[in-house]
């Protein structure tokens, strides 16, 4: 008895390690904050593994941002009094050898949702069990475990209104946690790669607007949600389709990496001035269906790779490396579509309501495979999350959750005339637009000779001439529609 006592004593007096993956922040942890409890020494440790996302390596804009972010997180938890230690190489491996180096008895992680990322979790479960250390995942990723909420036959939702009020309804209240005060530190140091070993950055240097438009981190994460509480949650629900306008929280990136807690923000918003407006509520809704994209990812495994709608496999596309190309650099023809490109190539994001719309432009007016457009969201964006890209690329194809009627093909003129009547957004990211007459701005092609001269637009020269009729790639779309009438 007084031998297990001691035991179990020893046992809680042993460093543990907090494994970091998408939750780069303190605040509101519940891994570090079960670690940090009783004094104990904590370990905090990144493990750079690629071979860890299976075949969703992390895209060049999200290492960019993960760069800053571990920059930002080492420099809290140093100051907290227990820097974060940075290795590469298997997870598994890593973190046996770093328990068996500092005599760490066990292991605190946040748990993620992804394929790859659940099956790394089960060989780093199997891994430390069996070299005779403990390990726990904790939540603290979602507002809610996506995986036990089920619709009354038992199956898993796969429409957010029905999933949105079941959800909320079995939500936990509790509240956000704090941060840590303090961290104790092993005393023998513990050798850390450094920052730039990892290799994140590009080689050669395209961030500049990305360093002007965000501060990846905890600190930045903050910020942009006070900002977004007591300025823009109120008419949210107004501005939030309006692309020229600062309308919407961008806060996609911080919740990826995990830098804010989706509850934390929810907690927020609830209690600011503005919680029991229209705008507040909308904006919680969409909180929502980002649990609700983790939701379909959990229990449909495959989403990234294929349609929730099997019949879409067989779909006509219509391959065109040289359509492909254009709709990547901006260069369609359809200014609402070529700014959205152009802001997401500048600044790693692009508002919703135009990523909508260049999804929409890919799959049903060029006829490419909507795979293509979900690859290049990965790479550009620093937001890029499997769960909600695969949602919004299968919602716009038409052949996933809760995914718009294929037969819905979006306008681009009409789109880009209704939220962005004046065309500001037009002008910020396509320059050579920036002369021409509100009226023309979402299509150039019908401004007469003399005021294309006088804007300073030659079509086919400064500016595209649209690569695809916008009619006829409607028809051409619905035609291909008709394959769904013969299976
Ligand atoms: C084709 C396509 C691809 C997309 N790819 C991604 C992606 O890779 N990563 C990503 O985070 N979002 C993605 N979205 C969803 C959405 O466009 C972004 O979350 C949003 O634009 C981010 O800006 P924000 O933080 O200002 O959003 P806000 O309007 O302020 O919304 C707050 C938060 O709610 C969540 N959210 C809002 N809308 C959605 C949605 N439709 N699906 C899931 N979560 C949502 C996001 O976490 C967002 O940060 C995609 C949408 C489409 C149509």
């Amino acid at each position: 008895m007084v031998e297990t006592v001691k035991q179990k004593s020893n046992e809680t007096n042993r460093p543990v390690i907090v494994w970091f993956r998408q939750d780069l922040r303190t605040d509101d942890h519940p891994a570090l904050h079960a670690a940090s409890q009783g004094g104990r020494v904590v370990i905090p440790v990144f493990i750079w593994d690629q071979m860890g996302e299976g075949s969703w390596l992390v895209g060049a804009a999200s290492k960019w941002w993960l760069h800053s972010s571990l920059a930002a997180l080492g420099k809290t938890l140093s100051t907290l009094g227990s820097p974060l230690i940075l290795r590469q190489g298997t997870a598994e491996k890593v973190l046996v050898e770093i328990a068996k180096s500092t005599g760490a008895g066990g292991v605190h992680c946040s748990m993620r949702y992804e394929p790859s990322a659940k099956s790394q979790e089960v060989r780093v479960r199997k891994e430390l069990l069996a070299s005779g250390l403990s390990f726990e995942a904790h939540p603290g990723t979602l507002l809610h475990d996506p995986a036990v909420i089920r619709t009354g036959s038992g199956m898993p939702y796969k429409v957010y209104t029905p999933f949105a009020k079941a959800y909320r309804n079995t939500m936990s209240s509790e509240s956000p946690l704090s941060p840590p005060k303090f961290l104790k530190a092993p005393e023998e140091k513990i050798h850390s790669a450094s920052l730039d070993e990892l290799k994140l950055l590009p080689a050669i240097d395209w961030a500049k607007t990305m360093r002007e438009w965000w501060q990846p981190g905890e600190a930045g994460a903050r910020k942009r949600l006070s900002k977004f509480t007591i300025q823009s949650a109120k008419a949210y629900g107004e501005n939030r389709d309006f692309p020229a306008e600062d309308g919407s929280s961008r806060l996609s990136a911080h919740l990826h990496w995990g830098e804010i807690s989706p509850r934390r923000i929810w907690n927020e918003v609830s209690k600011s001035p503005a919680a029991a407006s229209v705008g507040a509520q909308k904006y919680l809704a969409e909180i929502l269906w980002r649990d609700f994209a983790y939701h379909v990812m959990s229990n449909f495994p495959r989403t990234a790779e294929s349609p929730l709608r099997p019949e879409f496999e067989r779909f006509p596309w219509e391959p065109s490396a040289e359509k492909l190309k254009a709709w990547k650099q901006g260069k369609t023809g359809y200014p609402i579509v070529d700014a959205g490109m152009r802001q997401l190539w500048a600044t790693g994001w692009m508002h919703n309501r135009v990523r909508m719309i260049v999804a929409s432009f890919l799959v049903k007016h060029l006829l490419q495979d909507w795979h293509h457009g979900a690859k290049w969201f990965w790479e550009t964006l620093v937001d890029a999350d499997l769960s909600s890209n695969s949602l919004g690329w299968q919602w716009s194809a038409g052949c996933g959750a809760d995914a718009a009627p294929y037969f819905r093909i979006f306008n681009p003129i009409l789109q880009g005339e209704k939220f962005d009547s004046q065309g500001t957004y037009v002008r910020e990211w396509i320059p050579e637009l920036a002369h021409l007459p509100s009226e023309f701005i979402h299509q150039p092609w019908n401004a007469p000779p003399l005021v294309l001269l006088q804007s300073g637009v030659e079509l086919g020269g400064n500016y595209p001439a649209p690569i695809v009729d916008h009619v006829t790639a409607r028809n051409r779309a619905l035609a291909a529609l008709s394959f769904f009438g013969k299976q």
